[in-house]
């Protein structure tokens, strides 16, 4: 049995945890301490059930408070080793070097990272499986590659970034710059780009999708549920959001 949920998500914080039997695993964390314990325990789970910390890449979001979680509780951080050195907070924490190519098993999980074009040293992204069933996650990816395609077919859930609506980020705040690194092909998935990937693969098995690290300045969750729901073929209320605050409640694969 596997199941997921998010503690939040967004560019103020992610992390997500993933189980699968009795092995449980943080995926990023870019929450303070305190909080991210709270965030824990509105799932029913204290530090100390998770076996390790996966990292995807160095950003703040993503990697923030990884480091006061992992030596307070002796949590073992598995990362690339490009994450690694660019991660100025790694003293006194046990790390695992993993290739973005290669496959590894914590206990009961069966993980495969795979790299994804990101403006961050040796970004990579994960699929979750038991052997039975399999989750695959992508977030901060300025394109959809064929071997993110194929990754993430055939998968039973999937949590997808929806970062933002083109153009909300074409006529929003942000200075010109910062537009064009969050739109360009290492920034983060539009709409429409993750719409059209799902619309590409194999979603045959798809019994829960999640989208995940919606810009709060530049895409609304309406626009982003429609655009999937349209991809996938099915009503929005079939689909969850993960959010900045509330983060998103235990999904359980049937
Ligand atoms: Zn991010
Ligand atoms: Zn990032």
């Amino acid at each position: 049995m596997m199941r997921f949920a998010y503690l939040g998500s967004g560019s103020k914080g992610n992390a997500a945890v993933i189980e699968a039997g009795k092995t449980r695993v943080l995926l990023d964390c870019g929450f303070g301490l305190r909080d991210t314990e709270r965030r824990l325990q509105r799932l029913g789970l204290a530090p100390d059930d998770l076996a390790a910390i996966l990292v995807t890449h160095e950003h703040d979001d993503h990697l923030g408070g990884v480091a006061r979680l992992a030596r307070r509780h002796q949590i073992p951080v598995w990362l690339t080793s490009g994450t690694l050195r660019a991660w100025r907070d790694a003293t006194g924490v046990t790390t695992r070097v993993i290739s973005p190519h290669e496959a590894f098993v914590i206990d009961d999980l069966q993980i495969q990272p795979y790299p994804v074009p990101h403006d961050a040293q040796e970004p990579c992204q994960y699929v979750f499986g038991d052997g039975a069933q399999r989750i695959g996650v992508l977030s901060d990816t300025g394109m959809a590659t064929p071997h993110i395609r194929a990754n993430l077919s055939a998968c039973d859930a999937l949590l997808i970034e929806f970062n933002h609506d083109v153009d909300m980020l074409e006529n929003g705040p942000y200075p010109d710059s910062l537009k064009r690194r969050v739109g360009g092909e290492r920034g983060h998935l539009s709409n429409r780009q993750a719409a059209d990937l799902l619309a590409s693969i194999d979603c045959s098995r798809l019994r829960h999708l999640a989208l995940a690290h919606l810009s709060e300045t530049n895409n609304r969750p309406e626009l982003a549920l429609a655009l999937a729901a349209e991809a996938l073929g099915c009503t929005p209320d079939w689909l969850n959001c993960a959010e900045q605050d509330a983060g998103l409640d235990w999904r359980q694969l049937s």
